[in-house]
């Protein structure tokens, strides 16, 4: 659970951005007739037609809807694709309600339930208080030394102790056939070390120092002003010494096999055998570190740091990890902190919108994963897609994938800059990704998890431990290929270390995918998201995977230069653009995810442009079928944010604000000159020998 929580894994996150990098991305409703948005799927009443499309194409295309839409309270930001969580919400709500009010006792069904009542149980969690979590506490108070410590921070794989190291499971990056461990940098509190160490942050980190304080007093923790003070402090160590988010994305750096030994050898400060073994994985004789140079300075860190101070710190990120859970004291100052101060939040959502969350759902989109969190998502999601996930569906948006990767192959072979040695292995590539849509083949066993409705702590606890029972049972055996790492209900897609590029059943929905809409406008949507994780198998990391989807260098030296002159062409221009005055995107941390936008709106419109046929596009209200592929990927980004949420977005967040997503690919694009009359002078216009042409 808490690997997606509060303090996601960072290595293993950056592993999953190079493997499973996702998109910004629901069901959509079969009996509907018309589309969701305007007569074609398009809502022109959102344009802003006073705009040049060349000087803001985003506000020229949802101008009108960001002059008129209020970021709701309970939100950070506000998009339309947060109208397809809501939709979900929505569905799931119902669905809990029924399960909560009698389902067959020992089904999945009444598990969930009875994890959703158990958190809708106000009264009983208030009268807990700070007791729920007492025998970690008391656990913590009794560790004896430096090394009972890190056996607590072994088992923050099951519980809600914190750890200094992550720890995750994952296909062996060279050897794809077998599961690795992976071990990496972790022990911050806040979204990244820049929070720690550049001045821009002090303020939350002073807030930080205040909320940690303010969780050890509610504790009852002796010299919580003091101990917070202390406990900032240790984590800034960890901060200086940890590696930025850009050096996390380098994947031959980040792979460093060592067998158990080398791993003592590497970072003798930490007791590696008590903290394996409280993971439960005491047989473990061989682990990938990830950031190898960083590892052995935390574990100094560690060893050089009083008892008393890391077992406050300890104390404060249990507590933190379980706040979400615990009476209103406890949650709401976490609110304050993580949704308010952080993401400019002004309120809490819904007690039912936070149970969904707490059973598995619910709004958990690649935006926004701060209340994002495991426990049952894969049981839920059985239980969504048994009500809504339709046959028509899948079998829509499965020809719409094969005609995306139809022109992917082609824009390949037709790639002028390109060695015919490399771009044969592209090809093989290309040809060996799985398209999975909707839900997992083979579902999550649940039989023997106990759930009961009147022990939220003991549900969150038996979760984690039922799921991270799950991959330790599978260490040994072959990788499964059928596996998914995003739930069902899921508002987003993958693109996995299974050479796998995954559609939840709750991506399926509008302004993405409509059934009903108007075919330019779902290639501008969904196909540009198919094409995007396509892509992400040849961005700046996934180049680096083979047709086996093995760490191997498959590219001749020239190919591997001409790819990053362009890609550094690309990143400059994110560099130049400031989503909010005197922040600037990080054109490297967002390379990726900006390399497959372009590289997927490029194919969504070569798709589009094979699926007529030769057949001339007709005219819709007076818009082109160019145009309205652009229109239509310009919708699928429709969003407004908060301005703290944006701040922390540019320092930990792959992807590009919104704006820049529906800008940055365009502007790089030549039809879209042709289409909207671009010319020199308009604010976004690129010479046409400057635009950047990768896939
Ligand atoms: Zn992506």
């Amino acid at each position: 659970m808490l690997r997606t929580a509060v303090s996601p894994n960072v290595a293993w996150h950056a592993l999953r951005a190079a493997l499973a990098s996702t998109v910004l991305l629901a069901v959509a409703n079969p009996a509907a007739a018309a589309p969701q948005y305007g007569a074609w799927g398009f809502d022109l009443s959102a344009m802003d037609r006073s705009v040049q499309p060349g000087n803001d194409f985003n506000r020229y295309a949802s101008g009108a809807w960001l002059d008129r839409t209020a970021i709701p309270a309970d939100k950070a930001l506000f998009t339309l694709r947060m109208t397809m969580n809501d939709a979900i919400e929505t569905r799931l709500h119902d669905l809990m309600e029924s399960a909560a009010a009698g389902a067959k006792p020992g089904t999945l069904e009444a598990k969930a339930g009875a994890f959703y009542r158990a958190y809708m149980d106000e009264g009983r969690i208030q009268t807990a208080g700070k007791t729920a979590i007492a025998a970690e506490i008391k656990a913590i108070n009794d560790a004896a030394d430096h090394t009972a410590l890190a056996h607590l921070m072994g088992k923050s794989t099951v519980d809600f102790y914190g750890s200094i190291f992550n720890i995750n499971e994952d296909a062996d990056l060279k050897n794809i056939h077998r599961y690795a461990i992976y071990v990496g940098q972790a022990g911050l509190g806040l979204p990244d070390r820049d929070y720690y160490l550049k001045p821009d942050f002090a303020a939350q980190k002073a807030a930080y120092q205040t909320y940690v304080a303010q969780l050890l007093s509610l504790l009852g923790w002796k010299d919580s002003a003091a101990s917070a003070a202390a406990v900032v402090k240790f984590e800034t160590s960890i901060a200086e010494v940890s590696w930025t988010k850009v050096e996390q994305r380098d994947l031959d750096k980040i792979y460093n096999p060592k067998s158990r030994a080398e791993l003592k050898a590497l970072a003798p400060a930490f007791p590696w055998d008590i903290y394996l073994k409280g993971a439960d994985l005491g047989a473990v004789n061989r682990v990938i570190a990830s950031e190898v140079t960083a590892i052995p300075k935390i574990a100094a860190v560690f060893a050089s740091t009083p008892m008393p101070v890391l077992k406050a710190w300890q104390a404060f990120t249990v507590t933190d990890n379980a706040a979400f859970y615990l009476s209103e004291p406890f949650s709401a100052a976490r609110f304050q902190f993580r949704n308010h101060t952080l993401l400019g939040q002004p309120a809490e959502p819904v007690r039912w919108k936070r149970a969904l969350r707490a059973v598995g759902g619910g709004d958990c989109t690649g935006d926004d994963r701060v209340d994002c969190f495991g426990n049952m998502g894969f049981g839920l999601g059985q239980i969504y897609t048994d009500h809504y996930f339709s046959p028509a569906a899948k079998s829509k948006i499965e020809a719409l994938v094969s005609n995306v990767k139809a022109a992917m192959r082609v824009r390949l072979e037709r790639l002028d800059w390109m060695t015919p040695a490399t771009k044969q292995e592209a090809l093989s590539k290309l040809d060996t990704y799985q398209i999975k849509v909707g839900y997992p083949d083979k579902p999550r066993d649940f039989g023997g998890l106990e759930i009961r409705a009147d022990d939220l702590i003991a549900d969150v606890r038996a979760a984690a431990a039922w799921d991270w029972r799950h991959y330790v049972n599978r260490l040994n055996k072959p990788v499964d290929r059928a596996d998914w790492s995003m739930t069902p209900q899921t508002n987003d897609a993958y693109n996995g270390s299974l050479r796998d590029i995954v559609f939840p059943a709750g991506i399926l929905q509008p302004p993405l995918f409509d059934p009903d809409a108007d075919a330019a406008i779902n290639y501008g949507g969904i196909g540009a998201v198919i094409g995007h994780e396509l892509s992400h198998g040849f961005d700046d990391e996934g180049r680096k995977l083979d047709a086996k989807g093995e760490l191997r260098d498959w590219w001749t030296a020239q190919d591997a230069t001409e790819f990053s002159v362009r890609a550094k062409k690309l990143a400059a221009q994110y560099f130049s653009y400031q989503p909010v005055p005197g922040t600037h995107i990080n054109g490297d941390l967002t390379l990726g995810e900006n390399i497959a936008d372009l590289g997927g709106l490029n194919v969504a419109l070569e798709a589009y442009h094979r699926s007529l046929n030769g057949q001339a596009a007709r005219m819709l209200d007076g818009f082109s079928g160019d145009q309205r592929v652009f229109l239509g990927w310009a919708q699928a980004w429709r969003g407004k944010a908060r301005e703290d949420y944006v701040r922390k977005q540019v320092v930990s967040d792959p992807h590009s604000p919104r704006a820049f997503r529906v800008v940055g690919p365009t502007r790089n694009i030549d039809a879209w000159y042709a289409a909207f009359d671009v010319k020199p002078g308009d604010i976004y216009y690129v010479e046409p020998d400057q635009r950047v042409r990768i896939w």
